[in-house]
């Protein structure tokens, strides 16, 4: 049996990858991708976010 060759996840086709890490607003539900160590969200410029 050669059950090999399944669907393999690679993202390098995502523009995001490797350029900062995603976040969830909890003010507004806004997904972003931030950078350093207080993103902000660009919708409501609320700090409470959450990583994703
Ligand atoms: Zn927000």
């Amino acid at each position: 049996m050669c059950s090999a060759g399944g669907p393999i996840d690679v993202d390098f086709n995502d523009p995001l990858k490797g350029k900062g890490k995603k976040y969830r607003c909890n003010e507004c539900g806004q997904t972003f991708t931030g950078l350093g160590r207080h993103p902000m969200c660009p919708s409501c410029q609320s700090e409470d976010v959450t990583e994703i």
